[in-house]
């Protein structure tokens, strides 16, 4: 089915101004609004196609390649209504038409905005901060954490109210509990109704009369909580987690604030993190190196052997394979690379002396190096693939 054209869906002449697009508009929704017309759909789709053909028409760049190019104009840089507007869009994008409430669906287009539709101001507890310390084998595992959390809570005698008792407790009677009062102003549009926050009860709705001694009305007081945090694996240092809801408890039903959680390292004995790969650095001597022999290293889980083949020098990485970190909500791992250092004694007894002097005359012992020893910067390139 082919698009209607924008201007007749909103029933004005191509050469209409902004207040007749608005006020055309302001009609049509009203009348297929969904409130007004439960369960009709061919009045939600005659909603939709109005806020659509609104968004485009109220916008003048829009309106301007509408008006050149026809819905080709708006359909890939700048409208993208593949399937059509969605409700949340057009009361988010349109709630101001109304004045921001004082319309019979005022619940429906934000009344006044804030967050919250019913028009009453909600409290919201701050967020909390704290640090949790992760070894590199609980970053590469992934770990629930336990942590006591010293925090606002409601205060237990008043059970969050502020109020002494039920009695000191009741609907604000300035705006009814609403939260909010309603005023009729003169607009270019008409009459208009607006509203704004009581200045009673701050929005609340509610009123205190008498207030908890306990708390002295703020409904709160300090507490403790263990909190069970799930840390997903590959996290790393400085990375921020949050757990909605979890933060500083907020007064007379609100929502609380969020626990914000920041990770930090504890570097680990043996291993190093570069990103997802861990590093090892391995030394082994010199006869090691030179007839081969098959070592113990440390990784993330637990002791692995692995062959050092003879003829092995100084400078080779090693590397086992997925016995890194992993992403974050991924499948992907990185690699454990094993570095191999060759330990060269510091000291030396006359009789090692001795033999390291005959071992020099062999020709076996004379630097060497050909094909099949890897430059320092094949290596570097091998580190970072
Ligand atoms: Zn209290
Ligand atoms: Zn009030």
């Amino acid at each position: 089915m082919s698009k209607r054209d924008y201007y007749d869906i909103l029933g004005v002449a191509r050469g209409a101004d902004e207040k007749e697009i608005k006020s055309a508009y302001r009609k049509l929704a009203v009348k297929y609004h969904p409130d007004k017309n439960p369960g009709d759909h061919e009045a939600e789709e005659k909603f939709k196609e109005a806020a659509e053909a609104y968004d485009v028409l109220s916008n003048p760049q829009k309106k301007q390649r509408y008006d050149q190019f026809g819905h080709a104009g708006n359909s890939a840089s700048g409208g993208g209504y593949g399937g059509g507007m969605n409700m949340d869009d057009i009361f988010s994008q349109f709630g101001d038409i109304f004045g921001g409430g004082g319309h019979p669906f005022e619940s429906f287009f934000g009344g006044g905005g804030g967050g919250s539709r019913g028009g009453r101001r909600v409290a919201r507890g701050t967020n909390l901060r704290i640090k949790v310390k992760l070894t590199l084998e609980e970053i590469a595992k992934g770990v629930e954490k336990k942590v006591k959390v010293n925090k606002q809570v409601n205060c237990h005698t008043c059970d969050g109210s502020g109020a002494k008792d039920k009695s000191s407790f009741h609907t604000c009677n300035t705006c009814g509990g609403s939260g909010s009062v309603r005023r009729v102003t003169n607009t270019i549009l008409g009459q208009m109704q607006t509203t704004s926050t009581c200045p009673t009860c701050n929005g609340e709705g509610v009123e205190i009369t008498a207030k908890c001694t306990t708390c002295k009305g703020e409904g709160l007081e300090r507490g403790e909580e263990t909190i069970a945090i799930n840390i997903p694996a590959g996290v790393s240092e400085g990375m921020q987690l949050s757990m909605s809801g979890k933060g500083n408890a907020a007064p007379r039903g609100g929502i609380a604030g969020d626990l914000i959680i920041l990770v930090e390292e504890i570097p680990h004995e043996a291993l190093k993190r570069d990103g997802l790969n861990v590093i090892y650095d391995l030394y082994i001597n010199f006869v090691d190196a030179t007839l081969g022999t098959s070592v113990e290293v440390p990784t993330i889980d637990g002791k692995a052997k692995i062959k050092i083949d003879p003829g092995t020098q100084a400078g080779k990485i090693l590397r086992l394979k997925g016995k890194g970190i992993p992403e974050v909500n991924s499948y992907h791992k990185g690699d454990q690379l094993i570095y191999v250092n060759i330990w060269t004694p510091k000291a030396v007894s006359s009789d090692e002396k001795e033999i390291l002097e005959k071992l020099k005359e062999s020709p076996n012992f004379k630097p060497q190096p050909g094909k099949s020893e890897k430059s320092f910067f094949e290596r570097i390139k091998e580190y970072f693939d």
